[in-house]
């Protein structure tokens, strides 16, 4: 059989239940399903393991970040490929990813899999209201236990300092509900109003209490990723990543440049120069993609997720894996290296498309705006609905947004620009995210 022939839909749902050989993962078993060794020897299979941390866990370098909910036989199709630790959270499809995950793992062995789920906190979030969701959590899942409860989007060293959380976390492991706990940040959602992502989980780290952090890393932004690495070492506090991928769909950016001209707003002199500047680098980012062969991005997202998985500080790489494509792609990374012409290919994407890209918990420019535009976070939803193809998702992330959204950027001189370390051209990519992300 070809692997044309393999990877269909029909095909997957019937292979995906085949256990994998080699690294002792029980799949749910042929008689289930019917499939022949001949059929599973095709599927991309986990090559690596590595220890996390503390816990011990023998995890799979690529682990299942599952921020949308995915149909159950990919799920499946994951998990007998080697993927053994998942990340989710009582927020993702709100509440469909954990209850997806749920059906998966039923009949696998429990012990093989290392399951996170996160629970959004406030500074005064109480224990009862904890244990209350985290159970939730476990029902969802079908699971006796979770291997950790992480923290998500930390928003403040007080949120990970929350006294009901600790309490909750004592009394949920003695009752051997939960193993470990962890962090997650990806920035601030409100610059003014939160942490920056360095202080919390720097904070995190040496509070001491937290096994797993779940960090920003990529080949664009690199700090505060490996300063959080290496002092996450010392306490033996594993590293697990998301944001893997910064690059963006730059390759037709010019036609969404006048698309935006031709949606009839008014365009005043000073907002036409911004325009101008933001197609200066999209023509700079246009010529290196023609180069470089990148409208199929493939090649470039590879060596960026190599070269994550290449720290020896990482110690799982989150991936969406949003079809069966993708699974046949991205699976077959795993103990890959990242080799010199690929470092090579990196290194020029940074010369030529870089200043597109906003950098993940960054944020530095929202303190120079007037209107308190949550810059960071328009752009990574924004990143949702062009890099990963999460369209709906990240439209009803910025419907959700409180306070004024980038239409405001309309009108103004754009004061964000000057203070972005990395020279983008901010306002004019916010007008394209608006445009992007805007139900009406
Ligand atoms: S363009 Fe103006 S309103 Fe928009 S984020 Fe920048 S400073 Fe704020
Ligand atoms: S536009 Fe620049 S300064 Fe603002 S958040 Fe993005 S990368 Fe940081």
């Amino acid at each position: 059989m070809n692997k044309k022939g393999i990877f269909n839909r029909r095909n997957f749902i019937k292979t995906s239940a085949i256990g994998i050989a080699g690294l002792g993962i029980p799949g749910k078993g042929s008689l289930l399903y019917g499939e022949t060794e001949e059929t599973t020897s095709s599927f991309p299979k986990i090559k690596k393991l590595n220890t996390l941390g503390r816990t011990g866990f023998k995890a799979s370098d690529i682990g299942l970040g599952t921020s949308r909910a995915f149909d159950v036989p990919i799920l499946n199709a994951l998990l007998d490929a080697g993927i053994n630790y998942i990340d989710t959270a009582e927020s993702y499809g709100r509440g469909s990813s954990e209850r997806n995950i749920g059906k998966a793992i039923e009949g696998r062995d429990r012990k093989s899999l290392f399951i996170t789920t996160k629970l959004h906190l406030k500074e005064d979030s109480t224990a009862e209201e904890i244990e209350k969701k985290f159970n939730k959590c476990r029902d969802r899942l079908k699971t006796e236990y979770i291997d950790c409860l992480m923290i998500h989007g930390a928003s403040s060293i007080g949120v990970i300092k929350n006294k009901g959380f600790h309490t909750a976390v004592k009394k949920l492991k003695s009752e051997g509900k939960l193993r470990f706990t962890g962090v997650s940040n990806h920035g601030a959602r409100f610059g003014r109003s939160e942490d920056v992502m360095e202080e919390v989980l720097m904070g995190a780290v040496n509070d001491g209490r937290f096994d797993i952090l779940l960090i920003v890393y990529n080949f664009l932004k690199t700090d505060p990723g490996e300063k959080i690495m290496a002092a996450a070492k010392k306490k033996n506090i594993a590293i697990t990543i998301m944001k893997s991928n910064p690059i963006g769909r730059y390759y037709d950016m010019k036609e969404r440049i006048e698309k935006l001209k031709e949606d009839g707003k008014e365009v005043d002199q000073r907002t036409l120069n911004y325009f101008n500047r933001l197609q200066e680098t999209a023509d700079r980012s246009e010529t290196f993609i023609k180069k470089h062969n990148l409208q199929n991005s493939d090649e470039i997202r590879d060596a960026a997720l190599q070269f994550v998985m290449n720290n020896p500080n990482v110690n799982v790489l989150n991936l969406a894996f949003r079809s069966f494509d993708d699974i046949e792609k991205m699976l077959s990374l795993s103990g890959s290296n990242l080799t010199r012409n690929k470092q090579k290919q990196l290194e020029k994407y940074a010369e030529g498309a870089a200043d597109l890209y906003c950098r993940h918990a960054c944020g530095i420019c929202e303190q120079s705006c007037p209107e308190n535009i949550p810059v960071n976070t328009i752009l990574r939803y924004n990143h949702y609905f062009e890099t990963n193809g999460s369209e709906k998702y990240a439209m009803e992330k910025y419907a959700n947004l409180s306070g004024a959204k980038a239409d405001v950027c309309n009108n103004c001189p754009g004061h964000c620009e000057a203070t972005c370390p990395y020279n983008l051209p901010v306002k004019g990519l916010l007008q394209l995210a608006d445009r992007n992300l805007c139900l009406v």
